[in-house]
């Protein structure tokens, strides 16, 4: 897949989003695409990633299930859709155990770096910002807010409230998994974009997950931006998955210099 070699390279977007040659044009003559929300994907994104993943899925299927499913699936298992169809005292021990990896996670929880500057800057270009901040939050008064960026989430609602009181930077809305169905389902991001009362393509969806976050997107008709940190996406392993983000970055950094060299961040 060479053209996920590229970082902050436009790809080829479907309808409804501009064609490759009029998002070029735009950007050759300084007309910026309109996007009115981004919505973030939480663990390994706003967060450094603590899960360790691979354990998760070993302890839940037993290290011979998950050599077995891992080689039919090379690009990675979805263990919360797998376990749905489990009797419901495998389902009960399997969620112990997922339960258990998140609960260390949000031990080890760690603000991603430039989390916190890419959200300075979305609030930068919200003026309702302050009030918000007091009818929402009275007992703080120094809280970043605003329903300019939203968070999707397969980790329990514990873990998002925990990032919102932990960092002070709070989504709205933040849909946890017990909002179902859950990505790669584009079910959430179509609320998102209900609550906001804006189009799909007027949003972008940031995710390091190809085949939940950007799949999710994708399924929208979102804008998607990969967040590759380490280059694992240039494996062959991911060419099945037939997912082309639009944006490919390496770092929230990145994301910053995107939203700011090739949208219009609109209310
Ligand atoms: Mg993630």
């Amino acid at each position: 897949m060479p053209s996920l070699l590229f970082k902050c390279i436009p790809f080829i977007h479907p309808k409804p989003h501009p064609s490759p040659l009029s998002l070029v044009t735009a950007m050759s003559t300084k007309t910026k695409t309109r996007l009115r929300g981004v919505v973030f994907d939480m663990d390994g994104t706003l967060t450094v990633p603590v899960i360790d993943f691979s354990s998760m899925y070993k302890a839940v299927l037993g290290e011979t299930e998950y050599r077995r499913i891992r080689q039919e699936n090379p690009s990675g298992i979805d263990i919360l859709h797998l376990i749905e169809s489990w009797s419901p005292d495998e389902q009960r021990k399997a969620n112990e155990i997922i339960l258990d990896f998140e609960r260390l996670g949000r031990e080890r929880l760690q603000i991603m770096p430039g989390a916190a500057e890419l959200c300075g800057f979305l609030d930068s270009k919200k003026i309702r910002f302050a009030t918000e901040c007091v009818l929402a939050w009275s007992i703080r008064e120094v809280m970043i807010w605003s329903d300019r960026r939203g968070l999707i989430t397969r980790n329990v609602k514990e873990a998002v409230d925990l990032y919102h009181q932990r960092f002070e930077i709070v989504f709205s809305p933040a849909l946890s998994r017990e909002f179902r169905p859950y990505k790669p389902d584009p079910a959430p991001l179509l609320h998102i974009c209900s609550t906001w009362d804006v189009q799909p393509n007027e949003v972008m969806m940031v995710g390091d997950s190809l085949k939940d976050d950007v799949a999710c997107g994708k399924r929208a008709g979102a804008f998607t931006c990969l967040l590759d940190e380490k280059g694992r996406y240039c494996s062959a392993d991911f060419t099945e998955l037939d997912l082309e983000p639009d944006f490919k970055v390496a770092s929230l950094a990145e994301v910053h210099s995107l939203l700011e060299t090739t949208f219009d961040l609109m209310p």
